[in-house]
């Protein structure tokens, strides 16, 4: 069985893990030329039911484990007057929550498990084109070309894989603006313990400030807005972020201003809650992918138990890679549908006029 990923992004690269460990060779099509092409972005917490689970069936807890940070679990919400409203602190050195870790030094730890050809860089897939006799023929950017006898679509938000098995389309659904603080501790140190070992949010109406720690000793700051508010080139300055902030308090502001001058906006889109498809042999989806959801901290937890639960599948059943792919989709599909529900919901709570109160019980109401 020769299987192909479309996608080295951490949906991808924990399957062709997990599937290392069991046996089955795999090839990741990733279109980035390196492992350091790109900046990975901020931090994800794990869940312990998804994400650390993940990780337990790639073998790799005790890299988790020393890679994470723990203290990351701390998260502030505040109001635009700068009033704390919830205040979580984890118990010291505790994995018992979500501990958070950053992307690049998860996406190391997969990468680092792997055979060093397991990932084919520089090969964006364009297209897929199934065989008379099974399986499928991949064309890349460039030309060449491959095949595969099972086909996993890990490529993300705009897949390519996705449109030969829907034709399920994403909705805008907000705006989301970044920027970095480098070096915080000693250029902003008052931003620094501001936002602490973890997470603050500023939660206004209809637009949230976020900060985030990360293990370089940056904060990456992020702000969110409804989509159907302002068109997104009107987000390229940090002039034109201060702007939406007339009013709060300095403190807060200062996060944007004590920005590194790029601010990158972007669309974030979501897939209809409930989209499925029927089964097509030597084929399937994982992660974004398969269920593109608002980003409320569930996206990349999914797309890892995808990934495993996908891979003990096909190692289970590895005679039959088809009844596997139809076991993985009726359970993932379960799983999805009332966690893309609820990822819809907390988004538009996010961004309604209510969002403080709203916002403030939903995580006193969180053990
Ligand atoms: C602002 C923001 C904050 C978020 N915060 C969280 C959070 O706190 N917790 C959480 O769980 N999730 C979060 N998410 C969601 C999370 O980032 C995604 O759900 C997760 O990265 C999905 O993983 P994936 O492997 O499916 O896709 P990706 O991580 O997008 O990886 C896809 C990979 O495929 C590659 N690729 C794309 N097209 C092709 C092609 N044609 N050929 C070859 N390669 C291709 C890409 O280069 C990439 O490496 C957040 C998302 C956003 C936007």
């Amino acid at each position: 069985m020769r299987i192909a990923i479309a996608g080295g992004g951490l949906g991808g690269l924990t399957l062709a893990r997990v599937l290392h460990r069991h046996g089955i060779e795999a090839v990741v099509y990733e279109r980035e030329p390196s492992r350091s092409a790109r900046s990975q972005g901020g931090t994800l917490d794990l869940h312990p039911e998804s994400g650390q689970r993940a990780l337990a069936e790639a073998g790799l807890t005790g890299g988790f484990r020393s890679r994470a940070r723990p203290e990351g679990e701390e998260h502030r919400i505040v109001d635009p007057a700068g009033r704390t409203l919830v205040h979580h602190t984890p118990q010291p050195g505790s994995f018992a929550g979500r501990p958070e870790i950053d992307r690049s030094a998860l996406r190391d730890l997969l990468l680092d498990s792997l055979p060093g050809d397991a990932v084919a860089w520089r090969h964006r897939l364009v297209a897929a084109t199934p065989r008379p006799g099974g399986g499928w023929e991949l064309t890349f950017d460039g030309g060449h070309t491959s095949d595969c006898d099972v086909l996993v679509g890990a490529d993300g938000a705009r897949s390519v894989v996705r449109s030969l098995l829907t034709d399920a389309a994403t909705s805008y659904v907000a705006t989301f603006a970044e920027l970095t603080i480098s070096d915080v501790d000693r250029r902003h140190p008052d931003v620094a313990e501001l936002v602490g070992p973890g997470n603050l949010w500023c939660v206004g109406v209809n637009q949230i400030l976020a900060a985030q720690r990360i293990g370089d000793g940056s904060v990456r700051v992020g702000i969110s807005l409804r989509a159907e508010d302002r068109p997104l080139d009107t987000f390229r300055s940090k002039g034109a972020l201060l702007d939406l902030f007339g009013g709060w308090d300095r403190s807060l502001t200062a996060l944007i201003e004590a920005g590194d001058d790029t601010v990158t906006p972007r669309r974030i889109e979501a897939m209809p809650v409930g989209a499925r498809w029927s089964g097509r042999p030597g084929i399937t989806l994982i992660g974004d992918a398969a269920h593109l959801m608002p980003p409320v901290g569930e996206g990349a937890n999914q797309a890892m138990l995808d990934a495993a639960e996908l891979g003990r599948a096909l190692a289970a059943d590895a005679a039959d890679p088809d009844a596997a792919i139809r076991a993985y989709e009726e359970a993932m599909f379960a799983r999805i549908h009332p966690i893309a529900d609820m990822s819809a919901r907390a988004q538009a709570m996010m961004l309604s006029p209510t969002a403080a109160a709203d916002v403030t019980r939903f995580f006193s109401a969180r053990p």
